[in-house]
């Protein structure tokens, strides 16, 4: 841009700056502080006052939460900025990297402020990095909507639906045991079920099978852990079964999904979807890890069972072939991963435009104030397809005050201005961190083939 540009769109309502800006800007400084008041409809101008990250375990999961506090006494927003497999680190980025880079900043700038932290760092993307950033874009969302006196959906284009229809989580150490478990879903209203069940002596995922949970996760588990062992071949043989058994016992009602988290190779995830397309599944996520995206295109030239895909992606440059190319149904992103609501929101206006829906990862590593950004942005987005879970404890409840409620399988916004969450933090801190080392989840990273070659993930 043209420096006579700059200095046009300045004084007539653009950018404000922070100190570090103001100190570089030379010339352009005095006008950086210049700002239309007709822009704001005669709201004043608020700066970042400081920013904090609160970590907190109410329900066995490390949350990363983060507290914007703005000039205006009373008036903050919240973030997730949950990693919970490097909750310190996100930490650091945060209070040491984006805290001083930030304060000052006009809390109305969350474009400019997601973009000039992205490059911050001069090295982007990358979970630690974008959960940060996460941490304040979600916040500063929470501001703007309640300087709106609006829930945060009404600022993303007001509602297209009355709630978000949610997935329960059914799990079994056998087909019986699943099958139970299912039942206790449609009994609390879900019309979605994701199902996983066991494979006798392996380390299945979702399942209450012989996993880490099993294991103490202080001991170094090293190749090969007798009780972490992986084998995709009877895996792919029990699926099948699986939805053959549920079928006949449940009918054909019930929104069937499954997760197959990585674990097979191109010809059994081929094989697999081929045979499971007789059974009508919602959706069958991340049959293949993010390092093997061309996968999908072969996958999607042979059958027709519905894919989701994107739970552990970072950048939106992983996204656009699968979407662009119409080789998933529904995308998995975590959204506190790729930076938080601003960068989910192109995402999902992109999905539009070529039949992809939204399902959000959403299990207990999404802190509630996840939760109600993604809820937000489903009830204004026409290409909404699912929402994970939404089901808070009570201690979860406890800490995090106006989660959204849960009825006969949908989840429904609180109506309060914002999020519509309050974190109340000295509840949070009845919740510490337990003292470490382990301080992360030893499931991942430790799941071996019977070789030892270590499983992704
Ligand atoms: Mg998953």
């Amino acid at each position: 841009m043209e420096r006579r540009e700059v200095l046009r769109w300045l004084t007539t309502g653009g950018a404000t700056a922070g100190p570090m800006l103001l100190s570089r800007a030379g010339p352009l400084a005095s006008l950086w502080a210049q700002e239309s008041p007709s822009s704001m409809r005669g709201l004043p101008s608020l700066k970042i006052k400081d920013i904090n990250t609160i970590l907190t375990q109410p329900n066995e999961m490390r949350l990363v939460i983060v507290k914007v506090s703005t000039t205006e006494p009373g008036l903050h927003g919240w973030g997730c900025a949950t990693f919970t497999q490097r909750a310190y680190v996100v930490q650091t980025a945060v209070e040491k990297y984006l805290r001083p880079f930030l304060i000052g900043r006009n809390v109305d700038e969350i474009e400019d402020i997601w973009q000039s932290s992205y490059v911050s760092s001069y090295w982007r993307n990358g979970p630690s990095l974008f959960n940060a950033m996460s941490g304040v874009d979600m916040a500063l969302w929470d501001i703007k909507a309640k300087r709106a006196n609006m829930p945060l959906y009404q600022l993303l284009g007001g509602k297209c639906r009355f709630a978000a229809s949610c997935y329960y989580h059914a799990s079994g150490r056998d087909f019986s045991e699943l099958e139970e478990s299912v039942r206790k879903g449609m009994e609390l209203g879900y019309r979605h079920v994701r199902v996983q069940a066991a494979v006798p002596g392996l380390a299945s995922y979702g399942s209450a099978s012989i996993d880490s949970s099993a294991r103490n996760e202080t001991e170094n588990a090293g190749p090969t852990d007798p009780k972490a062992i992986w084998d995709s071949a009877p895996y792919v043989r029990m699926v099948p079964k699986m939805f053959e058994y549920l079928r006949s016992k449940i009918g054909d009602e019930l929104e069937l999904l499954h997760d197959v988290h990585e674990r097979v190779s191109l010809n059994e995830g081929i094989n697999l979807c081929k045979q499971l397309e007789k059974y009508r599944l919602f959706f069958l996520e991340d049959p293949f890890p993010p390092e093997e995206n061309d996968h999908f295109r072969l996958l999607r030239q042979q059958c027709a069972t519905p894919i989701a895909m994107g739970e552990l992606f970072n950048s939106l440059h992983e996204h656009v072939p699968l979407i662009s190319n119409r080789l998933i149904d529904y995308v998995r992103t975590h959204i506190s991963q790729i930076g938080g609501l601003s960068m989910a929101r192109k995402i999902a206006i992109l999905c539009e435009f070529f039949g992809v829906k939204t399902a959000w990862h959403g299990p207990a590593d999404a802190s509630p104030v996840a939760h109600a950004a993604q809820l937000a942005l489903e009830l204004a987005s026409y290409n909404f397809g699912i929402h994970e879970g939404g089901h808070f404890p009570p201690e979860t409840r406890e800490v995090f005050k106006g989660c959204p409620e849960t009825r006969n399988g949908y989840l429904y916004a609180n109506e309060a201005p914002g999020h519509g969450i309050e974190v109340d933090e000295k509840v949070a801190a009845k919740f510490p961190f337990p003292a470490g080392p382990p301080h992360f989840d030893y499931r991942w990273g430790t799941v071996r083939r019977r070789d030892g070659t270590v499983i992704r993930p």
